[in-house]
C-alpha cells in the first residue's frame, strides 16, 4: 500500500509574513492527516524559515532544483550539501520549467537526481510531455526518454527512494487538468517501464500527478489506482486549497 504524498511547489513565490500565515493556517488544517503525507518545496531563500516553522510538524520541506556539481564556481548555483544543511527532505528535479525555461536536458537532470540522492535527499523526479507531443501521439515516447535517462545514471533500484511526478506541460498552470483516466494511463505506463527492470520497485514507486490540481479535481485524480498523490503549484499558495487536496489524498 502506498502512503499519498501531495507536494506543493511554491515556485517564486512567497514572503516572510505570507509564509508564515500560510503554514500556520497548513500545519493546523491538515493536523489530522494519517494516511497520506504532505510536503512544501519553497524557494531557497525561505528554507531558513521554513525549516524553523516546519521542524517538529508532519509537513516536510524541500527545494525546487538543485546543483548537479558539489562546489565550486558555478554562480547563482546551490548545492546538495547547502539544501541538507537546512534539514531539506526532498528536491524536484527536472520540473519541465527548468527543462522548458533554463534549458535542462535529461542528462543533467539525472546527474541533479543524483547528487540529490547522493547527499540523502529524496527527488521528486518530474516527466511530461508538451501539448504538441501529445497530439503527435509521442506522449510515452517522451517520458519514456526523461526516465529512461535517470535509470541508465542511477539504476532502477535507486527509484525505490525517489518520488515520480508525471506532470503533462500542458496542464501546468493553465487550469487545463488531465483527466483522472489520461492520468491514470501514462502513470501505468511509468509503472509498467519500471516493473520491467523491477516489479517490486515498480509497486512501490509514488507517482504523483501534477497540473492544475484544485481542490475540486484532487479527489477524483487520487481515486485512480496508480495516482499516489500530487505536485501541486498554484493551489499551494491557497492555505484552504491545498488542506482540501491533502485531505483528499487520504480518503
Ligand atoms: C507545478 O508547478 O508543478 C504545477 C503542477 O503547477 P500547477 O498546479 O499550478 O499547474
Amino acid at each position: 500500500m502506498r502512503l499519498k504524498l501531495v507536494a506543493g511547489n511554491w515556485k517564486m513565490h512567497g514572503g516572510i509574513e505570507r509564509n508564515r500565515d500560510l503554514l500556520s493556517i497548513v500545519v493546523s488544517g491538515t493536523a489530522g492527516l494519517q494516511k497520506a503525507a504532505c510536503a512544501v518545496c519553497v524557494p531557497y531563500p525561505y528554507l531558513s524559515q521554513v525549516q524553523s516553522l516546519l521542524k517538529n510538524t508532519h509537513v516536510s520541506w524541500g527545494a525546487q532544483n538543485i546543483s548537479q556539481h558539489d562546489m565550486g564556481a558555478y554562480t547563482g548555483e546551490v548545492s546538495a550539501d547547502m539544501l541538507t544543511d537546512f534539514c531539506c527532505y526532498y528536491v524536484i528535479v527536472g520540473h519541465s520549467e527548468r527543462r522548458t525555461l533554463y534549458g535542462e536536458n535529461s542528462r543533467t537532470v539525472s546527474l541533479k537526481f543524483k547528487v540529490a540522492q547522493d547527499a540523502g535527499l529524496v527527488p521528486i523526479l518530474c516527466v511530461g510531455e508538451t501539448l504538441e507531443q501529445r497530439e503527435a501521439g509521442f506522449t510515452e515516447q517522451v517520458v519514456r526518454e526523461q526516465l529512461d535517462a535517470v535509470i541508465g545514471l542511477v539504476g532502477v533500484d535507486a527509484l525505490a527512494r525517489s518520488v515520480l511526478a508525471y506532470e503533462p506541460i500542458w496542464a501546468i498552470g493553465t487550469g487545463k487538468t488531465a483527466t483522472p483516466q489520461q492520468a491514470q494511463d501514462v502513470h501505468v505506463f511509468i509503472r509498467n517501464i519500471v516493473a520491467s527492470y523491477n516489479v517490486k520497485v515498480a509497486a512501490e514507486l509514488r507517482i504523483l500527478y501534477g497540473g492544475s490540481v484544485k481542490a475540486s479535481n484532487a479527489a477524483e485524480l487520487f481515486a485512480m489506482l496508480d495516482i499516489d498523490g500530487g505536485l501541486i503549484g498554484g493551489a499551494s499558495l491557497v492555505a484552504e486549497e491545498f488542506i482540501s487536496i491533502c485531505l483528499a489524498a487520504q480518503n
